[in-house]
């Protein structure tokens, strides 16, 4: 206190300018070396306060020269920048480590902003060396320090310049390096950026080709099996191989033994080639002796029906039935024939007892015997079997080309139908004439065809009731409505008949028959319940056209074969009276008498060889017209009934079937072509 009174106020203002400036300075300067760093930036400020507050106040300064060195100062720039660049840095500091520019700076060049580890050489003058006290009245002396004083300072201030410019230079080129490094910063981040893109890239890629390795690795354990199961087929295969050229080597051997065999055995067909020809020409004569005896055959067994009669009549008589009444002995009698009890019967008798004479004169009723002759009787006991067996050279005749007529004759109940078509119950031995005939006709057709012999069968079968032809085989909507049938030649100019809406079904085989036979019936049974026992009173036709062909000697024949099971010939009694239903009946049975009469009438003209036979009198007569007559054979079953209340209608039976057996048509014709 005492010098700063004792100084002169020009030195005072000048030492203070001095001060000021040295300490604007000193606030740029970096710090010293031997300063407290490890003071705080407040105790700095603390310590710089003091001064500061003397300059603004141009206040007298105690302790200036406190011998301390001033705390190191960043420059404004620079502590912005260091604390931009310290604030920045951790966080560009990135996990994988990246450098931050103040790093970079650091790292490069020690920054000048830093305390330098060792003390500037210029720090040593800053120290004010403590002088001893001169007294205060040697103001020379003081002077003099004081010059000296400002001597060191600006030397020091000099120095210190020079200091800051060498920084402020090291600044500028750290921050020129800096701009460079954030250059080089943007651009190592643009590649970082784009080897980012491309490592995922690269990623995406590693994943593609590791789904890619894993599927290629799983096809090659696939391609891995399948070769091991290949290697197992080819050891397999190998081992097949090896047992095949075995075998092969054998079948060669056994070629090689089969070769000398054949050439053996060429020699041996060249042989039998010679026999095999030699054989042909005997069998072609074979044949043609075959065919030659086979029209023999057919001659010879013409000649025999022909001497049998082109037109027989054989009679049945059917059994007792059970319940009903027992004929008296001596009723039928069946006289045996003439070469004794073995010979066949051909003839019946038959006794009438008188009733009325009887009851007249009372004595016993007188007996009246009716003998009838045929070319063949059936007792009742007899067979279908042996009934058959008599008419199946018939039945050849018409397989050999002669149109066969086969009638059943006889009283309702008398056993036409059975005879016929056969009992009731599908029993074969009751099966009648119809089925019997086509199985022999299948049969013998099948042997003929070992002669070349082709033959082919289409069967109908109507029913002329009351003149009108009804189809017996409609089927569907016809069914037993029996449409409207009409007879007409098959074409014009033709000998054929053909019967307009009925079925013509081709047959082959005894079940096709038998299915017909079964239509039959049922369409028959539909009728009966419309109309009472229809069927009695109606004629049934089965007519079965036959075609033979000898292709190899262009022979054909063709004949039909006609089973007719004929309306129940019993007369109406003239005695009685005619009720309103009664009419029809008699309109039936005149019908029904009037075409048996006509078939009887058309025999006698033919017999007769009269010029007009009148076939076109009935139905009956013109669908068989082509059947009756010169070229054709016929033969009528007489049915009797065992009864002696039938005994009439048997009489008038007999006396029918007995004019027709008298009966001589002239030699039939085969129908070949
Ligand atoms: P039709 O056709 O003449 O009216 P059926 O053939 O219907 O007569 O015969 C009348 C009955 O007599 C039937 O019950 C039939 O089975 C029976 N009958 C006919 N002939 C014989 C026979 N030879 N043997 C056994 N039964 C017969
Ligand atoms: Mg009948």
């Amino acid at each position: 206190m005492d010098v700063q009174a004792q100084r002169p106020p020009l030195l005072e203002v000048k030492r203070n300018l001095e001060l000021k400036t040295s300490l604007v300075k000193a606030s740029s300067r970096l710090p010293l070396p031997g300063s407290k760093l490890k003071r705080g930036a407040d105790q700095m400020e603390d310590a710089l306060e003091p001064a500061k507050k003397r300059i603004r106040g141009l206040g007298t300064v105690t302790r200036v020269d406190t011998g301390r060195p001033r705390g190191p100062r960043l420059s404004t720039v620079s502590q912005t920048q260091a604390h931009a660049a310290a604030s920045k840095g951790p966080k560009k500091t990135g996990p994988r480590g990246c450098t931050t520019v103040a790093t970079v700076l650091r790292n490069q060049k020690p920054a000048p902003t830093v305390p330098a580890p060792e003390p500037a050489p210029s720090a040593a003058p800053m120290v004010i060396k403590k002088r001893a006290k001169r007294p205060a009245w040697d103001l020379k002396g003081q002077l003099c320090d004081l010059n000296e004083d400002l001597k060191r300072y600006r030397e020091k201030t000099q120095t210190l310049d020079q200091e800051n410019q060498g920084l402020r230079e090291q600044l500028r080129e750290a921050q020129e390096q800096a701009a460079g490094l954030g250059a080089e910063r943007n651009t190592l981040e643009g590649e970082l950026a784009s080897v980012r893109t491309q490592a995922e890239q690269g990623q995406q890629k590693l994943e593609t080709l590791s789904a890619r390795v894993l599927e290629l690795e799983e096809q090659l354990s696939t391609t891995g099996r399948l070769i091991e199961e290949l290697q197992k087929e080819r050891l397999e295969l190998q081992e097949e191989r090896r047992a095949l050229s075995a075998r092969l080597e054998e079948q060669e051997r056994r070629l090689q033994a089969s070769e000398a065999d054949l050439s053996s055995s060429q020699a041996e067909l060249l042989c039998l080639r010679e026999k095999t020809a030699a054989q042909v020409t005997l069998l072609a004569e074979q044949g043609d002796r075959v065919h030659g005896l086979e029209m023999e055959r057919r001659r010879l067994h013409n000649q025999l029906q022909e001497l049998k009669g082109n037109i027989r009549v054989f009679c049945r008589v059917r059994p007792v039935l059970a319940g009903e009444p027992t004929p008296s002995p001596g009723f039928l009698l069946f006289p045996p024939g003439p070469a004794g009890p073995s010979d066949p019967p051909t003839r019946l008798s038959l006794s009438r007892s008188d009733d009325r004479r009887s009851t007249l004169t009372g004595a016993p009723a007188p007996t009246t015997r009716h003998d009838f002759s045929f070319d063949r009787v059936f007792p009742p006991g007899s067979k279908q079997e042996e009934v058959f067996e008599e008419i199946s050279m018939l039945v050849q005749s018409a397989l050999d080309g002669y149109p066969v007529c086969i009638f059943a004759y006889g009283q309702t109940g008398s056993g036409k139908t059975f005879t016929m078509e056969g009992g009731a119950g599908g029993d074969p031995q009751l099966e009648g004439l119809i089925p019997r005939a086509l199985r022999h006709l299948f049969s013998v057709a099948q042997e003929m065809s070992g002669q070349g012999w082709t033959y082919s069968f289409v069967a109908s079968y109507v029913e002329i009731y009351n003149e009108t032809v009804r189809d017996l085989l409609a089927t569907g909507t016809r069914k037993g409505q029996g449409g409207e049938c009409e007879i007409r030649r098959a074409g014009p100019g033709s000998e054929e008949l053909t019967v307009t809406n009925a079925r013509y079904v081709p047959v082959s085989c005894e079940k096709e028959v038998e299915t017909l036979l079964h239509l039959a019936h049922q369409n028959r049974a539909v009728a009966r319940t419309a109309q009472n026992e229809r069927s009695s009173r109606s004629h049934s036709v089965f007519q079965l056209q036959i075609s033979g062909e000898h292709a190899a000697r262009g022979l054909q024949c063709g004949a039909p074969l006609n089973l007719v099971d004929l309306a129940g010939s019993e007369r109406l009694d003239p005695g009685l009276t005619l009720g309103p239903g009664e009419r029809d009946r008699l309109r039936e049975t005149q019908a029904i008498n009037s075409s048996l009469s006509t078939l009887g009438l058309v025999i006698m003209a033919l017999s007769n060889k009269e010029s007009h036979v009148p076939y076109r009198n009935s139905k009956l007569t013109y669908l068989l017209q082509n059947s009756l007559g010169g070229s054709a054979k016929m033969l009528m079953f007489v049915n009797i009934s065992p009864l002696e209340e039938n005994v009439s209608e048997s009489l008038n039976s007999l006396r029918f079937a007995s004019k027709v057996n008298q009966c001589v048509i002239g030699t039939a014709q085969a129908n070949k072509k």
